[in-house]
């Protein structure tokens, strides 16, 4: 399920069933960074296996790109010091207290604290809704934050994009490497996925300052730099 991308990085791909976004890995020489925590413990456990199938070890640090679940709640399933943004750790520390049954899923659907995407696939990854459970990480940043692995160095950046008010990416200089998690992403408004024209826009232009070849997608394939500012250009074009 680890696919080796760079010198130092490691992908999984994404599964739409029940919406696991991609995964990523940096092997440093003294230590291991996961990037992004999986979508519950379910998922969390099926990333360890792989990891010793391909002989890495369990990752001292977990990196979180944004509050969303599918992201997130796989927190529980790791033991390494983990790290997100402060207003991503805020979002965490409310959703701690949500109900998940089904009258309090539908009326934070109403309210607009989530979605009816989200609240499809939350059904599907946990047919038992008790066993989910949310925990904000260890450690807040803003701004950046570099982490050194050994010979490797991880940077988490807060960027501005159009999918949610509280990215982290992580940027991996050594090997020309940029984790989105889902900061290139739209929004889901009913049936439709709706990106804001102006944060697109801002976020079109801080990527093509960003130094990196090859982007992980938290919902699609990889992509070079060219072939991501093509289709976001287009996009946003298209607005
Ligand atoms: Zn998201």
């Amino acid at each position: 399920m680890w696919n080796k991308l760079t010198n130092h990085v490691f992908y999984t791909n994404n599964d739409p069933e029940t919406d696991r976004p991609c995964i990523g890995y940096v092997q440093g020489e003294k230590a291991g960074l996961l990037m992004d925590a999986g979508n519950s413990l379910a998922h969390a456990e099926l990333l360890k296996k792989g990891l010793a199938e391909k002989g890495l070890p369990e990752p001292n640090y977990i990196a979180l790109t944004h509050a969303h679940w599918d992201h997130t709640y796989g927190l529980c399933g790791w033991k390494g010091v983990s790290f997100a943004g402060k207003k991503t750790n805020a979002i965490l520390g409310k959703m701690q207290a949500w109900q998940w049954d089904d009258a309090s899923m539908k009326k934070r659907i109403e309210n607009g604290e989530d979605s009816e995407f989200c609240f499809i696939h939350i059904r599907k990854e946990y047919p038992d809704r008790s066993l989910i459970s949310v925990k904000p990480a260890d450690i807040s940043l803003q701004g950046e934050l570099e982490i050194d692995l050994g010979g490797v160095m991880v940077v988490l950046k807060e960027v501005t994009s159009p999918h949610a008010a509280d990215c982290v990416v992580f940027s991996v200089p050594e090997d020309g490497l940029l984790f989105l998690g889902d900061s290139y992403c739209s929004v889901p408004v009913g049936d439709d996925w709706v990106y804001d024209k102006d944060l697109l826009g801002k976020y079109i232009d801080w990527l093509e300052g960003e130094d990196f070849v090859v982007a992980i997608k938290g919902h699609h394939p990889p992509q070079t730099k060219a072939e991501l500012l093509a289709e976001l250009k287009a996009d946003y074009a298209a607005l």
